[in-house]
């Protein structure tokens, strides 16, 4: 194979691993959590705690009527027990009773309240939650495919590397090192093809005795504009 077709294939295997070794930049930066995983993962907690906090309010609640109840029922024993004669006795235990009611009927209506705030907490937690475990889901999926990628970009890697070496190795370490410049400073590719007397590198038109010279294939020509080494 001439100097130039080695060259040509060079240039080949350092495109293909440019575009494999950014690729695995690309995936390995997705690996882990996004930060919209994470945040609604925090949603997802805040919901469940906002549910324990409304079922704790709604206990207190129950049992602050508890108590209310509680004195209530033997009050009213009282009375009806007939131990209490005196009409005042009678009249200011009822009043007592009466007002006892009046707090419990308004304990009862915060207890329907807090009922309904644990089942808008509860409605909001169910919602959130199955957001979170689809970004979950779907994080887990993402993750086990970028992983497989990775790995097999790391082998086409190790492969193209090794291709590169043998390839390497058939060209002069002069050729080498102007090549390793060239492509440096011309975005990856130090050779361009000839279109006709264009040079695809630059789309600038060639002179006749240049491109004769660069189809002879017997000596490397560079453009003498964008300086690549012109390929046939
Ligand atoms: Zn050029």
């Amino acid at each position: 194979m001439s100097l130039i077709a080695d060259l040509w294939k060079l240039q080949e295997t350092d495109v293909a691993l440019d575009a494999f070794r950014a690729s695995l930049e690309d995936a390995e930066s997705r690996l882990g959590e996004t930060e919209d995983l994470l945040s609604l993962r925090a949603r997802a907690a805040e919901s469940d705690a906002a549910v324990a906090r409304a079922r704790s309010e709604q206990r207190d609640i129950d049992r602050e009527a508890e108590d209310v109840r509680a004195k209530i029922a033997p009050a009213e024993q009282k009375l009806y027990g007939g131990s209490l004669r005196q009409p005042k006795e009678l009249a200011d235990l009822q009043a007592d009773i009466d007002q006892m009611k009046r707090q419990l009927a308004a304990i009862e209506d915060r207890d329907l309240e807090a009922l309904s705030a644990v089942e808008r907490a509860e409605s909001e937690a169910v919602v959130v939650a199955s957001e979170r475990d689809a970004a979950d889901a779907a994080f887990s999926d993402d993750q086990t495919g970028l992983r497989g990628r990775i790995a097999q970009l790391r082998t086409e890697i190790a492969d193209a590397e090794d291709e590169r070496r043998e390839q390497a190795e058939r060209i002069p370490a002069e050729e080498l090192k102007r090549y390793a410049r060239l492509r440096a400073a011309h975005n990856g590719r130090a050779l361009a093809r000839l279109d006709r007397t264009l040079c695809t590198g630059c789309r600038i038109g060639l002179p006749l005795n240049l491109v004769t010279r660069a189809r002879s294939g017997s000596t490397l020509v560079q453009c003498p504009n964008c300086e690549r080494i012109l390929v046939t």
